[in-house]
């Protein structure tokens, strides 16, 4: 169990990047998801023991690792968002030069360790490539490769699909996916699919907040009945966003709108359907609710404020 309690980040600035953050994740794969500057890296840079926090604590199964980063360094796996790679060497010697690094322990020998995780990652073929031949989703792999070294208890992945076209996207979730069979895999991402094709839970920060986690079924369960869509025109559009909760309105064939709206049942804009819930309405609906909750807390005169308190 990786445990995260009131986790606060305040960089010189000040720039409070985590406001009070925790989370309880249990072995499995967890999706942390949130928009740009939410304060994913920021966090997995402190659970991976390599950025302080400000204050809270962290533990991975019992292990305090802000007291003692190097006890948990030998039981973690981190393929960062940008990874540095060496061009102009093979698959099979990038990987070892990591090995190296890490000073992973390979009984075995680290030949054959490079081979064999090589293999799990479907690199086999290409060991003996240069690097700069690799396609996107080949790196990502390699980068797995030495994240998995020395088979970690905690792996952290930090927006690992992002420019990565749809084939080398599922093969990497099928690694991902048995990776988080017996070991604790933190996915980061902003893609909300990664998170609903992998993850039985998942939690949402805004803001240096979580303003939602758990598991991803139950989430999207206690939306049953309450999302509608419906096909509109650009006026409509704006009309119907005066009237009711609209998450989403994606353009379709350059000038209608596929438009989902949430509330009540029987409140729905005349012609609109109800639709299973998907991940991207819970997303999109823990967003909004949490700008109003902002835009609330910033409309309240500071005496108010005051007399409440
Ligand atoms: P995310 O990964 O979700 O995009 P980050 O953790 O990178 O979010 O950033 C959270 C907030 O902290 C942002 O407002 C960002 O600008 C700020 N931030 C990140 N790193 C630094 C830094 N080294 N110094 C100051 N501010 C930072």
């Amino acid at each position: 169990m990786l445990r995260i309690q009131d986790l606060v980040k305040i960089y010189p600035g000040p720039v409070a990047a985590l406001k009070g953050v925790s989370l309880e994740i249990p072995e499995g794969l967890f999706g942390l998801l949130g928009p740009n500057g939410a304060g994913k890296s920021t966090l997995m840079n402190i659970l991976s023991g390599l950025l302080e926090p400000t204050g809270g604590s962290v533990t991975l199964d019992g292990v305090d690792i802000v007291k003692d980063p190097r006890a948990v360094w030998a039981r973690l796996g981190y393929l960062p968002q940008d990874f540095g790679f060496y061009p102009s060497l093979s698959g099979a010697q990038m990987l070892d030069f990591l090995l190296r690094l890490k000073g992973v322990d390979a009984p075995q020998g680290r030949k054959a360790l490079v081979a064999e995780l090589l293999e799990r990652v479907n690199l086999a073929d290409a060991a003996k490539r240069k690097v700069r031949t690799y396609s996107g989703g080949m790196r990502q792999r390699l980068g797995i490769a030495q994240a998995i070294a020395g088979n970690p208890r905690l792996v952290i992945v930090d927006e690992p699909t992002a420019g990565l076209d749809p084939e080398e996207r599922q093969r990497f979730y099928r690694i991902l996916a048995e990776l988080g069979r017996d070991r604790i895999v933190l996915l980061s991402t902003h893609i909300v699919e990664d998170i609903a094709t992998l993850c039985p839970r998942f939690a949402v920060i805004r803001g240096g907040r979580c303003v939602t986690s758990g598991g991803t079924s139950d989430a999207r369960k206690r939306l049953d009945g309450r999302v509608f869509e419906g096909i509109v025109q650009p006026d409509e559009l704006e009309r119907i966003r005066a009237a009711h909760r609209v998450t989403q309105a994606v353009l379709v064939e350059g000038s209608l709108f596929r438009t989902r709206v949430q509330g009540e049942p029987g409140s729905q804009p005349a012609g609109f359907v109800s639709v299973p819930p998907t991940l991207e309405d819970v997303y999109f609906g823990v967003m909004d609710e949490s700008r109003a909750a902002d835009a609330a807390r910033a409309s309240v005169p500071a005496f108010a404020t005051a007399t409440v308190a």
